[in-house]
């Protein structure tokens, strides 16, 4: 038997309003606190877990950015002449993300979403590489797993591109052998079943207890094989029900700016991204939305707050986000309306992750904090 494991196990959008209400696998974790998210989706918060550094610093926030080199999305302008019920189709779509991320090397995640494809040529792709390999942080951040290498002990994780069950027995199987002393498990059914179905459904309900189940196996089985098993569960970001659809992508497209001569955007679910040219649009633009009552602009003091202000605008140049339970329908991520969604101020309650343990650890208080705990398990 050995002596100690430390399993750390990420659940995307379980959120502190989520688990603390269902006092979700309380009796397992009970040393519990909430944890301050971030700006942003995942693509902002996962860099953070995994290397402790804000996104100013590993420079990942959003998928797309305006592109500053030839796009890689050039060629595609040809097919911006393509009739919407075919040039929307997600199977088409996702043969073409394929194409794509083949074709440019790219290892990371990718998925062309919605954009469309006669503003594609104007952007470019920010996750080119998996940032869960050496060298695949964009501001050259070791990540916790290169640091666990170094130490010496051995260690484990899941492959985010496997669904939880497979992720799941994989680390069973890794409990079973009795090697490893740091695992990182890697989950994101909640997430997948929360956008589809909201925060309060039968299936969702489900689908937690099937993981406060799956979660209590794990504990048990590693009981048997480690004297002392250090169980850490937290997630990057919570979830909100969806009340409010804004539709100020189509009001913003009347108002006569050209996208790529007066400015360039990208419109994620929750936030819309802009980039100017000149002062004149950009003098248009603030003035037009800071008079649309759908959400607000976010001032630089806000985003240096948030870790959020990119030194070269590599993100936009002006932010504009939606309050807690709106949603751009249509955006460049959806066309239709989710249920429930992610991604809206960091502060309200609603968006906070979660830190659920069973030992004492470091204080977790924010995502940056988790990093901080992970290594210092490497070298207990
Ligand atoms: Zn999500």
């Amino acid at each position: 038997m050995k002596p100690r494991i430390d399993i750390f196990i990420f659940a995307d959008a379980l959120g502190w309003a989520l688990a603390s209400r269902r006092r979700f696998a309380e009796n397992l974790l009970p040393l519990r606190r909430r944890c301050e998210t971030l700006l942003g989706y995942s693509s902002t918060c996962d860099p953070t877990i995994l290397t402790g550094a804000l996104p100013s610093a590993h420079r990942h926030f959003s998928f797309f950015i305006k592109a500053t080199q030839p796009s890689p999305f050039a060629k595609l302008r040809h097919l911006a002449c393509l009739p919407e019920i075919i040039a929307g189709h997600h199977r088409l779509r996702n043969q073409l993300s394929k194409f794509i991320a083949s074709r440019h090397g790219y290892t990371g995640y990718f998925q062309l979403y919605s954009v469309p494809f006669s503003k594609l040529p104007y952007l470019d792709y920010s996750e080119k590489l998996d940032i869960y390999e050496p060298g695949g942080i964009n501001g050259g951040q070791a990540t916790i797993f290169e640091r666990w290498e170094q130490s010496g002990k051995p260690w484990a994780r899941s492959n985010w591109r496997l669904p939880d069950p497979e992720n799941i027995a994989h680390a069973r199987r890794e409990i079973e052998k009795g090697d490893v002393e740091l695992l990182y498990l890697f989950t994101a059914r909640l997430d997948a079943v929360m956008h589809r179905h909201g925060v309060e459904h039968p299936a969702v309900e489900a689908a937690f207890e099937h993981f406060a189940t799956q979660l209590q196996a794990l504990a048990d089985l590693a009981s048997r094989h480690y004297r002392d098993v250090r169980l850490h569960l937290f997630s990057d970001h919570g979830m909100a029900n969806v009340n409010t659809c804004s539709d100020l992508l189509p009001r913003w497209e009347k108002l006569g700016l050209k996208y790529g001569r007066d400015y360039v955007a990208v419109w994620d679910s929750t936030m819309a991204r802009f980039w100017f040219p000149d002062e004149v649009s950009r003098r248009a633009a603030t003035a037009w939305l800071s008079t649309q009552a759908d959400g607000e602009i976010l001032s630089d003091e806000r985003l240096a707050g948030y870790g959020c202000l990119f030194p070269d605008r590599q993100y936009g140049e002006l932010f504009y986000l939606l309050p807690s339970g709106s949603l751009f329908v249509p955006s460049f991520l959806n066309q239709r309306k989710v249920t429930a969604m992610h991604g809206y101020a960091p502060e309200h309650p609603d968006s906070a992750a979660a830190w659920l343990s069973n030992a004492e650890t470091l204080p977790v208080a924010a995502l940056t904090d988790i990093f901080p705990v992970m290594l210092a398990a490497a070298h207990a």
